[in-house]
């Protein structure tokens, strides 16, 4: 259900509206628009009485929102979701008219590989930075990643070299933690449908970064981020990290057709990860190319300075000096697009 409130409603006309919906026993979403606020109802089982609400002052009109997603969806919420993170360098902007690039690798494995790292992708303009801190390992013998240890030396990243940091959530002990050193909170393809981690990101104070599910439908994608916005965390940014196919040439198959798919049903900015979406360095130029020409808000880049010695994912990260090509070439697609990259 949504309740749209008139262009002049007052603050306190909203806030009556919000208390009159939690009075019910439901949760009130306010969503406020270039032109007027309406508000999400999530809780609901069935039918709400309208009359209540639609004879409130400041309301419209209250309409059901009959798809199975609410708050992630363009009914709700007409206007494109911009999610601001703030590094120490100024903020981040993502989704609208920003492209917004992120970079560093799979794993932190030393301070001194996250500093070579971050020193090298510094003059690109890098103004995020992933790495794991922990790490969802196929296997439990490979490298599970430092935990906490990860996070403080990403701290220190953070510190030196002024980038804001991006690193994986894998369950509720780590999210706290995420949720204190991190800028942004990554939830991992593997994690996708694990509700409780989602209820928990809804519930932290950072924006999340949610990847699909490796076998996840457009449908189950959009799901799992209203799970996050159903607990009140708005800043929600997708990714798209390609999907299992029958294609035998390459670790995933990246499914750049969900970005459109994305804007024509959702506000929340999508992001690519075209280095899981492959798994091979020589792709990941081009796939970055047709992700921002197809209308990605954003790209999620593994880099190494030394990949041949990387502890995971060596193989799908490139190079610092081929991140500086990427970041160039990125830039003159975005303009064509009349995207500013930051
Ligand atoms: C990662 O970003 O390093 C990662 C583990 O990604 P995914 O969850 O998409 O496999
Ligand atoms: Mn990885």
């Amino acid at each position: 259900m949504l309740v749209v409130m008139q262009s002049h409603a007052t603050e306190e006309q909203v806030r009556e509206v919000c208390s009159r919906i939690e009075a019910l026993g439901l949760k009130a979403h306010p969503i406020p628009g270039a032109g007027r606020t309406a508000i999400g109802i999530t809780g609901n089982d069935g039918a709400i009485d309208l009359g209540v609400l639609e004879s409130m002052p400041g309301v419209i009109e209250c309409i059901p929102v009959t798809k199975p997603y609410k708050l992630v969806s363009l009914d709700v919420k007409p206007d494109l979701t911009v999610v601001r993170i703030p590094t120490p360098s100024g903020d981040v902007l993502v989704g609208g008219p920003n492209v917004a690039m992120i970079a560093g690798p799979c794993a932190v494995e030393t301070e001194e590989q996250c500093f070579a790292v971050a020193e090298q992708l510094k003059p690109s303009g890098v103004r995020l930075l992933r790495g794991g801190a922990y790490k969802p390992r196929t296997s439990p013998y490979s490298f599970q990643g430092l935990g906490l240890a990860g996070l403080k030396i990403l701290a220190n990243v953070r510190k030196k070299y002024g980038m804001g940091i991006v690193t994986e959530a894998i369950d509720n002990e780590s999210l706290d933690l995420v949720d204190e050193y991190a800028d942004v909170i990554q939830i991992g393809a593997r994690n996708m449908q694990n509700f409780s981690l989602l209820k928990r990101a809804g519930r932290a104070k950072k924006p999340v970064l949610l990847k699909r599910g490796m076998s996840a439908t457009l449908d189950e994608f959009l799901m799992a981020a209203e799970y996050i916005m159903s607990e009140g965390n708005y800043n929600v940014m997708l990714c798209e990290r390609g999907v299992r196919t029958f294609s035998d040439f390459s670790r995933n198959t990246l499914d750049l057709a969900v970005v459109p798919a994305v804007r024509k049903r959702s506000h929340l900015p999508i992001l690519v990860d075209p280095s899981h979406g492959t798994g091979k360095r020589h792709k990941v130029l081009p796939l970055s190319r047709a992700a921002v020409a197809v209308g990605a808000d954003g790209l999620l880049v593994e880099v190494h300075h030394q990949p041949e010695k990387a502890l995971s994912d060596g193989i799908q990260s490139i190079l610092p000096a081929e991140y500086t090509e990427l970041m160039a070439e990125i830039k003159q697609i975005a303009t064509l697009l009349h995207r500013t990259v930051n």
